[in-house]
Parts: structure tokens; C-alpha cells; sequence
């Protein structure tokens, strides 16, 4: 049996990163983050918050909640009690840090200069020795998440300005982050020097009150989709090591870091980013359907018909169809209204779980060779159940196939994966996988054909890898300092129960 989950952290598959919105110089700043976030709500269901910021005298103003943007800020009062022209906003899958309203970001705190709020998509790989050399000199943390260091790291700067105090406080850190950080002089974007993590610029052109000119409004966010919710066009992406300041002047662009080559998280392609948004250049929906034609290429196999398991796996499935020329049909149907926390008491509850959210459409299934195309296995426990139900549906034969690579390395910079050891093809062969889930066949795309199915026809140089792929590779392009490099583990680890 494959490895079974466990805790509330540790379920059937790794953890959404984090989603982060703010906006400067609109006038329902509050209500444009919550739908800004609305948008953003797959990179986090596990809490949200707003801050925003009153030019008019009333200043800063916070509401946090547990739960989805919706349920959140679903009341008007809670929307009204947030007035100002800025705001910034947070949606939260925690990869580090309890679950608790504490860690709810943004995180705000007062300081000489004022107030500052900070949101943070990301994980810090040195914030467990930051923290201790903060708390050593009297810095009292308020939460458990690491992006707290941000504050402190501010708030003993020696520098004056904000910018200034910002930058000292990037120079220390080390890790993947992306952060919108809202002051009353104005609004910050920041991504870490390999721009792991995204972060785009968008911006509203809207008459002035005198109707003469037009000023704009603008929009920093985690992703594009997150602009057309709200009207927005997209400008740019912010550039790898840049921090944008904007204010009623504009744009200034500011790089502490110098101009490096980026090493944009090649998993948000796979997986995290949401299918209409457009990153780094490339539109996440045809780059998966371009992953699913490259990954027909390199596993071709006879089959019936191609069915996705819903929902990520569907544009890879159209490509890998229209690459073979084999019927794509939707054999698998999602229940949508499953909620992440739907309490699972038993295991026998348990075990139930996929047909909660998965059941097959028998008619689309039975008496057919079928592929199934999914974008990742991590543990395994996904595909083992889905392979079981198709084949219980009369499926005459079962193919996995895998628009990613096998995941045999954890994530640290913000994608909270399980430790390496419960990872399934850190510890298999593909062959041994492809006995373990049931299925008659397995084959994950190359590293080489993802890589040329986001427009890189060389594939992977190794040398100079345009993306972070850490999670297949084992080549983590930012150092791990608070990881124990034993913990890394470079053997494989077996799963106890899996053999
Ligand atoms: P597993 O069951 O552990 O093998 O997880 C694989 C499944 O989890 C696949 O169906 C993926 O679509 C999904 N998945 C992959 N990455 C993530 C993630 N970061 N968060 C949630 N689900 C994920």
C-alpha cells in the first residue's frame, strides 16, 4: 500500500503556494483586492486578509479571516470597514507556520516612519537562522510564519527611507519570495533575485474626478487573471531582483541585486497557475497543452481514448489527443464541491476520498483502452485510486501519463511537498511506480521535452537552466541554509509500506 496521509498538513498531495494582490490609487482599493484574491484563490483556501490604507485621515485598516476569500469578504460591511485609495492583499496555503489568525497575512506593524504592511508569496530558506539571531537580540515575533522576518529585519535598519530600510532587509534573507508591501507613501513590489516566484504589474487608465486627465491606477499581482477580474491591463512582468515603487508619480524601478538570468518556478506551468493567466511570457493553457503534445511524442502507446484526470490535467490531455489522434473524452468527472477540508474521520471515510471528488462516467470508459494524463504524482495515492476506479468502470487497459517529470526532489522556496523520502519516484523506478499505482503502463514527460514545450527547442541546459526545476532535477538554485544537508537525503528513501 502506498503511503496514507496522516495530518491536517499532510494529506494525499503537496500544498498550494501562496497568491498576493495590491492596488494603488482606486477607489474601492478594499473591494478591488477582494476580487483581486477571489481570482487568486487556488494559490491558498486556507486564509486571507486585506489591508488598506486611508489617505484621508483614517490610515491603516485590517481584516483577516480563516476560510475563502468569499466567506471572508463576503459582507459588504466587512468590505466598507476597509476604505482608501491602496491596499494590499493575501490569500494563504501555509508551507510554513500553524494555522492559526497570527499568521494570517498581510502582516502590518507601526514604525517611525509609519505604518508598513507586508504580504508574501514564497518561502525563506534562512529564516529559522534569522529569527534566531532577531529573537537573540530582542526582536518579539508576533507569529510563527517566517515572513515575519521581513518586519523585524525593517524595523532595526539602520537606514531612513523605506526603500532603503526594504533593501537592507532583501540583502539578508535568503529564499524565494515575492512581496507586495503597502506604506502610506506607496506601494512596493518585490521579487527575489532568480524571480522564483511570480509577480506582474498591471495597471487601470480611469478618468480623473474632473474628467481632464486620466490617472492611472496600479496593479501589482501574483498572476494575470488576477488583472482581468478587476479591469486591468497587463503591463509587465516585475523582472527577477527588481523592486517597483509606485505612487501617485508612477513607477520607479529600482535593482539592488544587479541584472541576473531568472529561474522562474517551472511548476507553476505544470500545475499552480491558473490556466488563463499568462506568466514569463507564456499563456499557462497552451504551454500545457504544448507539454501534453510533447509528452504524446515521447510515449505514444495505442489506445481507445484520452481521458484527463479533471481538472488539472485537461489541457495536457487536449494536446496529448490531438498529438495522437486518439479521442479525447471526459471519462472522469469532478465533483467541485468538495471542500479541501472535508473531514475524513476514518480510514475507511478515507479511502473513500477520491470518489468524493472523482467519479468515472462508466459510458466514456468501459471496454476501452484508456490513457489517463495527469500533471503530477507525488505520493502516488491520487493515481492509485483513479487507476483502481477506471479499471473498476471496465476499462480493459489503464496508461498513466504525466505532463511533468517524476518529482524526486522536495520544494523549499514555497510549494510545501511532502519530505523527500513519501515522495513515490524518489524512492521508484517508473516501472516499479507504474506497479504500484496498477497502472498497465507509466511514462512522465523528459525534463528535455518540458523544457522544449515551453519554447526552448535545445531543451534543458544545465549549465544555465532557464527555469527553477529543483522539484525533478535536485538543482536548487538558492541555497538551503537552515536545511541540515542530511535531511536533503540523497539516497533514496524507501516508503515503509510501499514495497
Ligand atoms: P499524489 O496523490 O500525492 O500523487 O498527488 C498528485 C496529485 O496532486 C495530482 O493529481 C496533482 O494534480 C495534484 N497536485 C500536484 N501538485 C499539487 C499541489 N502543489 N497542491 C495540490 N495538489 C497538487
Amino acid at each position: 500500500m502506498l503511503g496514507e496521509p496522516s495530518g491536517p498538513h499532510d494529506d494525499d498531495k503537496p500544498h498550494e503556494e501562496c497568491g498576493v494582490f495590491g492596488i494603488w490609487n482606486a477607489h474601492d482599493a478594499g473591494a478591488m483586492t477582494a476580487l483581486g484574491l477571489h481570482a487568486l484563490q487556488h494559490r491558498g483556501q486556507e486564509a486571507t486578509g486585506i489591508v488598506s490604507f486611508d489617505k484621508q485621515g483614517s490610515g491603516f485598516h485590517t481584516h483577516k479571516g480563516l476560510g475563502l476569500v468569499g466567506d471572508v469578504f463576503g459582507d459588504a460591511r466587512i468590505i466598507g470597514a476597509l476604505p482608501g485609495h491602496a491596499a494590499v492583499g493575501h490569500n494563504r496555503y501555509a508551507t510554513t507556520g500553524a494555522t492559526v489568525i497570527r499568521n494570517v497575512q498581510p502582516l502590518y506593524a507601526e514604525f517611525e516612519f509609519g505604518g508598513l504592511a507586508v504580504g508574501h508569496n514564497g518561502n525563506l530558506t534562512n529564516a529559522a537562522n534569522l529569527r534566531r539571531a532577531l529573537v537573540r537580540r530582542g526582536c518579539i515575533f508576533q507569529s510563527t510564519t517566517d515572513s515575519e522576518v521581513f518586519i523585524h529585519l525593517i524595523a532595526i535598519s539602520l537606514y531612513s527611507s523605506v526603500t532603503d530600510r526594504l533593501t537592507d532587509a532583501l540583502k539578508q534573507v535568503i529564499g524565494a519570495y515575492s512581496l507586495v508591501v503597502l506604506t502610506q507613501e506607496g506601494l512596493i513590489g518585490v521579487r527575489d533575485p532568480l524571480g522564483v516566484r511570480p509577480l506582474i504589474l498591471g495597471r487601470i487608465d480611469q478618468p480623473s474626478e474632473n474628467g481632464l486627465e486620466t490617472k492611472p491606477s496600479w496593479v501589482l499581482a501574483s498572476e494575470s487573471c488576477a488583472l482581468d477580474i478587476v479591469g486591468a491591463e497587463f503591463e509587465r512582468d516585475i523582472e527577477p531582483g527588481e523592486i517597483v515603487i509606485i505612487n501617485d508619480d508612477g513607477v520607479r524601478s529600482i535593482r539592488p541585486f544587479g541584472n541576473q538570468a531568472g529561474r522562474f518556478c517551472v511548476f507553476e506551468y505544470i500545475y499552480f497557475a491558473r490556466p488563463d493567466s499568462v506568466l514569463d511570457g507564456h499563456g499557462v493553457y497552451e504551454a500545457r497543452k504544448r507539454i501534453g503534445v510533447e509528452l504524446a511524442r515521447e510515449s505514444a502507446i495505442e489506445a481507445d481514448v484520452i481521458v484527463p484526470v479533471p481538472d488539472s490535467g485537461v489541457p495536457s490531455a487536449i494536446g496529448f489527443a490531438v498529438a495522437s489522434g486518439i479521442p479525447f473524452e471526459l471519462g472522469i468527472i469532478r465533483n467541485h464541491y468538495v471542500g479541501r477540508t472535508f473531514i475524513e474521520p476514518t480510514d475507511q471515510i478515507r479511502n473513500l476520498g477520491v470518489k468524493l471528488k472523482h467519479s468515472a462516467n462508466k459510458a466514456m470508459i468501459e471496454g476501452k483502452r484508456v490513457v489517463l494524463v495527469d500533471d503530477s504524482i507525488v505520493r502516488g495515492t491520487t493515481s492509485r485510486k483513479i487507476v483502481e476506479m477506471v479499471r473498476a468502470a471496465g476499462a480493459t487497459e489503464v496508461h498513466m501519463r504525466i505532463s511533468s517529470p517524476p518529482t524526486t526532489h522536495s520544494c523549499f522556496y514555497g510549494i510545501d511537498t511532502p519530505e523527500r523520502g513519501k515522495l513515490l519516484a524518489a524512492n521508484h523506478s517508473v516501472e516499479e511506480m507504474a506497479r504500484l499505482i496498477g497502472a498497465d503502463s507509466l511514462a512522465f514527460i523528459s525534463i528535455d521535452g518540458l523544457y522544449r514545450a515551453l519554447g526552448r527547442p535545445e531543451g534543458r541546459d544545465p549549465e544555465t537552466p532557464h527555469y527553477c526545476d529543483a522539484c525533478f532535477t535536485g538543482d536548487y538554485p538558492i541555497s538551503l541554509a537552515d536545511i541540515d544537508e542530511n535531511s536533503r537525503a540523497r539516497a533514496p528513501v524507501l516508503v515503509s509500506e510501499a514495497s
